[in-house]
């Protein structure tokens, strides 16, 4: 029998020390299911603050000499994470020992230099994966994930051309691109010849989410209709040409939920609840109002948002139809969390301004509180233009939260609309919708309204939800294929 593969993962954020958003959660949870599954995988992850206070005894490994361009040198600390993973933190503290988050300033500007701080992050994977890595670990796959790690394959490409590692691109948003100006070239130690229409170029500039989707061996993102909505050019963001080109090499793993994400044994819940105990489920939704200041009352089902409010996430649909929406047939209260676009969260304020007791808008990330929110809603809204994976949806559907959704990407993969034939085929679990306008958002938050008055059918849908397996164990199966795939197409 052949060796397990031995991956590193590389990422730019991982929860709970530094995540902006579904990357960070993946980063988390994914390589200690694949180490489950038997892959012998590490993490490579920037030393940023929360990482090096959440590990102060975190040693050097190895030193970075400037590994060329105007990098500056480096230095490798090791540590482990809960699941057991080694932990790779890239410590380079001129570029990621700041303040705020790890692309912007604490004001919410990007970082002058993201080019330079995740150009290092690349490069400094292309060199674990050379021979000319100073650690003995050296991996057989390269898994990079998103425009931060993009640039890996490239630098595999030009500079360790002899290097046995595979390399495999994870598109967890594909809007996100890494796009800078070409004089960036030389900064980064990338030669020449590299920015050409079949290299690092996109239209001008580098891009290098590109220049992983050019060089990757493999290409991976986060659900089945996302991976072909991206061939499309609706949702190609102009790379749906060089994904087409790809398509043979592109698959579409969805995600899985943590553990901890569950209603019979999560710990922030006012009352634990399962789907044969969901009248349990009303104490949740009692606690959530009364930490809002929503009125008490059986009128109405609570429906929730917890979301980055920008325009990806058709938070700006709610907005337009939230008087409607609240007023009726059949009416609803509102609760939202989230925090993004000024424009949407001073939205969501006068709303919740406007109606006392029947809407609420907490504007902050607060991730104990989202638990609250899917525990004590009714109904969760989601009606994102697109959506690559999405993990509201799943944990509403596990927590007996019915979701409304558009169907797209992950979202269309996982909830199964409501009609007379999903109901009868024991399927139905959520509400969904096809066009990305606000009358068609209404009217599927009133079928779901409707439903909601229905007791012994709204029953069925929860139980239906809570029955999906979203484990991670499932996806970690899935990408451990196309790892042993490649390492014995390479042994
Ligand atoms: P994306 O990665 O596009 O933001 P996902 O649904 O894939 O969307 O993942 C979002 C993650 O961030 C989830 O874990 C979600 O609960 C969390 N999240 C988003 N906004 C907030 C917020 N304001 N407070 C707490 N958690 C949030």
């Amino acid at each position: 029998m052949s060796s397990p593969p031995r991956v590193l993962f590389v990422t730019s954020e991982i929860a709970p020390w530094q995540k902006t958003g579904g990357l960070g959660d993946i980063s988390a949870a994914l390589p200690g299911a694949l180490a489950q599954a038997g892959v012998d995988v590490r993490i490579l992850v920037p030393a940023y603050p929360a990482l090096t206070s959440a590990f102060p005894e975190a040693g050097v490994i190895a030193a970075i000499p400037p590994p060329g361009g105007r990098f500056p040198a480096g230095r490798l600390l090791a540590a482990s994470t809960d699941a057991e993973v080694p932990l790779l933190l890239l410590d380079c503290p001129e570029y990621f020992a700041r303040p705020g988050g790890p692309y912007q300033s604490p004001h919410r500007r990007d970082w002058p230099d993201n080019a330079l701080r995740f150009g290092l992050l690349s490069r400094v994977a292309a060199l674990l994966a050379s021979d000319a890595s100073p650690l003995s670990w050296r991996p057989d796959i390269l898994h990079c994930n998103d425009w931060q790690s993009g640039l890996a394959p490239a630098y595999l490409h030009y500079l360790h051309p002899g290097a046995a590692a595979a390399t495999v691109m994870t598109i967890h948003n594909l809007a996100f691109q890494g796009l800078f100006p070409a004089q960036r070239l030389a900064d980064l130690g990338l030669p020449e010849e590299a920015f050409v229409f079949d290299g690092v170029e996109f239209h001008g500039q580098l891009s290098f989410l590109k220049a992983g989707l050019q060089f990757a061996d493999r290409i991976t993102t986060v659900s089945r209709t996302y991976a072909q909505e991206i061939q499309q050019a609706e949702l190609g963001f102009g790379l749906d040409g060089l994904l087409r080109h790809r398509s043979a090499d592109l698959t579409g793993i969805l995600n899985g939920v943590e553990a901890s994400w569950n209603p019979a044994t999560d710990p922030l819940l006012a009352q634990r609840y399962d789907a044969r105990h969901l009248a349990d489920k009303a104490a949740n939704r009692q606690a959530l109002r009364r930490e809002l200041g929503l009125e008490e009352t059986a009128a109405w089902p609570l429906m929730a948002i917890v979301s980055r409010l920008t325009h990806q996430k058709g938070v700006d649909l709610v907005l337009a139809v939230a008087e409607e929406l609240l007023a009726g047939p059949p009416g609803a209260q509102l609760a939202v969390l989230g925090t993004g676009e000024r424009e949407f969260e001073a939205g969501f304020r006068m709303l919740a301004a406007r109606h006392p007791g029947k809407v609420a808008a907490v504007i902050g990330f607060d991730e104990r509180l989202a638990h609250r929110f899917e525990a004590g809603a009714d109904i969760f809204l989601m009606p994102s233009r697109f959506e690559p994976c999405g993990l509201n949806q799943m944990y509403s559907l596990r927590y007996g939260t019915p979701p409304v959704v558009r169907a797209t990407g992950g979202l269309a993969d996982t909830v199964v609309d409501c009609t007379a034939q999903t109901l009868a085929a024991g399927s139905a679990n959520g509400f969904a919708f096809g066009p990305a306008d606000a009358a068609s958002l209404l009217a599927a938050v009133r079928r779901a309204g409707d439903a909601w008055h229905r007791s012994k059918l709204w029953r069925r849908l929860q139980k239906n939800g809570m029955a999906a397996d979203f484990s991670w164990d499932k996806a970690a199966a899935d990408y451990a294929d196309i790892y042993r795939t490649m390492h014995s197409a390479e042994a």
